[in-house]
C-alpha cells in the first residue's frame, strides 16, 4: 500500500487497528459467518457493541450518570436543528467562532429567538472572542470548541450561567473534558472518532422535556435514550468502527495520554511555522488548535503557494490544503495522525526553505 501522511480534515486518518478490526468485520463478524453489513441490529452479537461503545464513551470521558450517550445519522449538521428543537423555548445564545457556529445559529434562528453573543468574523475568525457577557436568561448557549476551518480552539471547560452547549466535533477525545460543565456536547464521529455516518451527543437528562413546540418522533432527544439508540436502524459499521477507535484511545492512555501527544504534535509543528521564514500561522497564538493547524505563505514568499503544495505532495503530504473560504495550509492533525507525519511535514518545510533562501 503506498505511504501516506494524511492531514485530510474529516473524514481523516483513523488508527490501524480500527481499520484492521473493520475489515475483519467486513468478512466475519464475530464469528457468526455473515459481514457486519449483513447482520441484524436486533442480536447479542450487536448488541454487545452498541453496550461496549457506550461503555467507552463513558469511562474514557468520565461521563456522571445523570447523563446519557448516544449515537445517530444525519450529521453534526442536523444536531443544530435538533438542540434548538429540544432545547430552544424563549431565548438561545450563540458564540460566532467560524462557519460552523455560524450554521448553528442559522438552524436556531430558523426556530426562534437566537442570537450571537459575540462573534471574531471581523478578522476571518482568527480569534477566540474573549471580552462579552453570558445574559442569564438564555436556554442555553452554544458555542463550537474547535474550529476546524480556521484552527482556533477552546482548550478549556467554561464556566457558564446557563446551560452550555458544545459541538465538539473536531477535538472531542483530544483532550480531557469536564462533562459536568456541559448540558450537552455532540458531534460528528469522522474528525476524531471514527468514519462518517454517525454522530454522538452527550445529554444531561433534565434539560429535555422543557420545550413546549411539537417534537417530531426522530428529532427528540429522548426517543433515541429510551431506544437506546436503537428506536430505528442505526449506522451499523460506523458504530463498529467508532467502538474500535475508542478501544485504540483506551489503550493509548485514554484523553490525558492522547492530549500530551496531540499537544507535543503541534508544538513542533507551531514551532516549525514559527521560526521557518517563509511560513507564518493564521491564528492569534493564544487561542491556536491543537487539532487543525492552519498557515500561509510569510510576506514577500506568497508567490510559492503552488509550488509548496506540489513540493509536500511529492513527499506523500495529503490533504494539506486550506479551506476554500481561507486559501493557504491546513495540516488537521488529529489523534489518529502519527507523530512521524508531522516530523514528516516539518522537514518537508525545512528542505523547502533552503531551496528558497
Ligand atoms: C465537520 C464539522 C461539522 C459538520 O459535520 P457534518 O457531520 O458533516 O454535518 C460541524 N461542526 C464542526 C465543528 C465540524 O468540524
Amino acid at each position: 500500500m503506498k505511504k501516506v501522511h494524511n492531514f485530510n480534515a474529516g473524514p481523516c486518518v483513523l488508527p490501524k487497528p480500527a481499520i484492521e478490526a473493520a475489515i475483519a468485520a467486513l468478512q466475519d463478524f464475530k464469528g457468526t459467518g455473515m459481514s457486519i453489513i449483513e447482520i441484524s441490529h436486533r442480536t447479542k452479537e450487536w448488541e454487545s457493541v452498541m453496550n461496549e461503545c457506550r461503555s467507552l464513551w463513558k469511562e474514557l470521558l468520565n461521563i456522571p450518570d445523570n447523563y446519557e450517550v448516544i449515537f445517530l445519522g444525519g450529521g453534526a449538521s442536523l444536531q443544530f436543528l435538533y438542540v434548538a428543537m429540544n432545547l430552544l423555548e424563549n431565548k438561545a445564545g450563540y458564540l460566532e467562532t467560524g462557519v460552523w457556529a455560524k450554521k448553528a445559529l442559522k438552524e436556531a434562528k430558523g426556530l426562534g429567538n437566537a442570537i450571537c453573543i459575540a462573534s471574531s468574523a471581523d478578522k476571518t475568525y482568527s480569534y477566540i472572542p474573549k471580552d462579552y457577557v453570558i445574559p442569564e436568561d438564555l436556554d442555553y448557549f452554544h458555542i463550537t470548541t474547535n474550529n476546524t476551518i480556521y484552527g482556533t480552539e477552546i482548550k478549556y471547560d467554561m464556566d457558564c450561567p446557563v446551560n452550555l452547549v458544545a459541538d465538539m466535533s473536531s477535538d472531542i477525545m483530544s483532550r480531557p473534558v469536564d462533562v459536568s460543565k456541559y448540558a450537552l456536547i455532540y458531534g460528528g464521529a469522522q474528525k476524531n472518532v471514527g468514519p462518517a455516518g454517525v454522530i454522538f451527543a452527550i445529554v444531561r437528562k433534565d434539560i429535555l422535556g422543557k420545550v413546549t413546540r411539537h417534537l417530531p418522533t426522530m428529532l427528540d432527544y429522548r426517543t433515541h435514550i429510551d431506544g437506546e439508540s436503537m428506536f430505528n436502524t442505526p449506522p451499523v459499521f460506523p458504530i463498529f468502527v467508532m467502538t474500535e477507535t475508542l478501544k485504540w484511545v483506551k489503550s493509548m492512555g485514554g484523553v490525558e495520554a492522547m492530549n500530551k501527544i496531540n499537544q507535543e504534535k503541534a508544538d513542533l509543528l507551531y514551532g516549525e511555522i514559527d521560526r521557518n521564514p517563509l511560513f507564518v500561522g493564521t491564528a492569534a497564538k493564544e487561542d491556536r488548535s491543537i487539532m487543525n493547524v492552519c498557515f500561509v505563505m510569510a510576506p514577500g514568499y506568497e508567490s510559492l503557494q503552488d509550488e509548496f503544495m506540489a513540493f509536500a505532495k511529492e513527499r506523500g503530504m495529503v490533504g494539506i490544503k486550506g479551506h476554500r473560504s481561507v486559501g493557504g495550509f491546513r495540516a488537521s492533525i488529529y489523534n489518529a495522525c502519527p507523530k512521524e507525519s508531522v516530523e514528516a511535514l516539518v522537514e518537508c518545510m525545512q528542505e523547502f526553505e533552503k531551496l528558497h533562501k
